[in-house]
């Protein structure tokens, strides 16, 4: 397969230039492709089959936990967003606004959503009444529109699909509650079905969200080693109640105002999956993820009884319940091979005369090339496995390259010089104010990713101003 690379076209090596090869993959992959509203994007069928199966999983993970769906309007009436002072300037600057209904100027101008918090909290000031109608645990699964100067496929769009809960509670230890259950339930979702090993931990408040009493993150490490914010839960209070009024009488007969919290992810998820997965011959899909895990090949498909056999395998591996496609085109099979390399399908099955004499096929893993001889008797099991070995094998590939790429610095110029010259995470003391977490990122670019539920002590002094430290927190360069 040495001239393979020709037969698909080359994409440019991660090494050589990452935004290129990432631009490359998502193109070659046909997972999107520029619309003609600049900054917005179409997603084609194989990136929204992926984000298909992150709503489907996350949505049965949601349910468990007792969410209910709902839609809201993808309209906000100026009045409302300013109910909530940091939210409206948190959101003003890149808000979309709708200025005529027809030809007729509106009376208030309207805006696309940037996010639903304004209208779950109108909704909830006149649905919820009395304490028998609470916790209130809705999401919706919609696109919301931010109107950015720099646009990225799926990283960052200024229309992009997402799914936001909006919970409304009796206690503050319930909202507390529910804003750290949300966020495991992301951190497992990632880790379980994406691969994706995540730090947990609680954002500054620098970083927290607009209108957020605090705000906890999942953060991942992509290959180039930037860190990438995928998942966010926000503990509101009773600020955002105070502001919309949303009160309820409680048991004791007294009217109390609500506690709410909020919690979103995206269809950057996918840019996560392409960023920390990938190489060099294309995407490279979790089996847990990917729309299609096995692609059989027919070799020398022409001679007799080949295309209904490798029709016969897909057949049976459907049956068993995976989700399998025969290429059946009249291309090369080394053509085939890049192919499914390039749209990172878990599983390749070879099949061709020589094998059916023998009564095997030869499975090839996308992860790691490897190939393995197989009886046909036993394909069933050997594909499951292989499968189940692939995802556990991303897991821990993916684990081992962010913790080899994260650094522990305990002096500024140990901290300088790592986030310089090692792209990673990099762990370090902090005093617990803004000015040295401006004063890091106008030096270095790095942010606070979040400051871990894991703990650990590195030092008695802030890395950056040398006081006493009250955090470990994770800082990097992010997407
Ligand atoms: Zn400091």
């Amino acid at each position: 397969m040495a001239d393979k690379k020709k037969m698909v076209e080359a994409i440019t090596s991660m090494d050589v230039d990452f935004a290129q090869w990432y631009t490359d993959v998502v193109k070659k992959a046909e997972l999107c492709d520029y619309a003609s509203v600049k900054g917005c994007m179409v997603i084609k069928p194989a990136g929204y089959a992926i984000w298909e199966n992150i709503q489907k999983e996350l949505d049965r993970r949601f349910k468990e936990s007792g969410v209910e769906n709902v839609y809201m309007p993808m309209f906000i009436p100026e009045s409302l967003l300013q109910k909530e002072k940091d939210h409206v300037e948190g959101f003003a600057p890149e808000v979309a606004w709708v200025t005529h209904g027809g030809l007729e100027p509106l009376q208030e101008r309207m805006c696309v959503r940037p996010t639903s918090e304004t209208l779950f909290c109108d909704f909830y000031a006149k649905d919820i009444q009395s304490y028998r109608d609470l916790p209130r645990v809705y999401n919706q699964w919609c696109s919301v529109v931010r109107w950015e100067k720099t646009t990225r496929p799926f990283l960052r769009s200024r229309e992009f699909l997402w799914q936001e809960g909006h919970t409304a509670h009796a206690t503050a230890e319930e909202a507390e509650e529910r804003t750290i259950q949300m966020l495991n339930l992301y951190a497992d979702f990632c880790e379980e079905v994406l691969a994706l090993p995540v730090i947990r931990g609680q954002k500054t408040d620098k970083e927290k969200f607009a209108g957020a009493e605090s705000t906890y993150t999942i953060e991942a490490l992509m290959h180039d080693g930037k860190a990438l914010q995928s998942g966010t839960s926000h503990n509101f209070g009773d600020g955002f109640a105070k502001a919309f009024e949303i009160q309820f009488t409680d048991k004791d007969n007294t009217l109390k105002h609500v506690h709410q919290t909020s919690w979103g992810m995206s269809t950057r998820l996918i840019g996560a999956i392409i960023m920390a997965h990938g190489d060099d011959n294309g995407l490279v899909l979790p089996p847990r993820i990917a729309p299609v895990q096995v692609m059989i090949v027919p070799i020398q498909q022409k001679k007799e009884g080949v295309l209904d056999k490798a029709y016969e395998l897909k057949n049976r591996l459907i049956k068993a319940g995976f989700s399998v496609k025969a290429d059946d085109t009249d291309k090369s099979p080394g053509w085939k091979f890049a192919d499914c390399e390039m749209r990172g399908i878990p599983l390749r099955v070879e099949i061709g005369p020589k094998d059916m004499e023998q009564n095997q096929a030869v499975l090839v893993r996308r992860d790691n090339h490897e190939k393995t001889i197989v009886s046909l008797d036993e394909l069933e099991t050997k594909v499951g496995e292989m499968l189940d070995t692939i995802q556990k094998a991303m897991l821990e590939k993916a684990r081992t390259h962010r913790d080899a790429h994260t650094y522990e610095a305990t002096s500024w110029e140990e901290f300088t010089d790592t986030i310089n010259n090692k792209p990673g995470f990099v762990k370090a003391m902090w005093c617990g104010s803004q000015e040295c977490e401006d004063k890091i990122k106008e030096d270095t670019g790095a942010t606070s990713r979040c400051m871990p539920f894991a703990q650990e002590h590195l030092a008695d002094t802030c890395v950056c101003c040398g006081k006493p430290a009250k955090k470990m927190v994770y800082w990097g360069r992010a997407y």
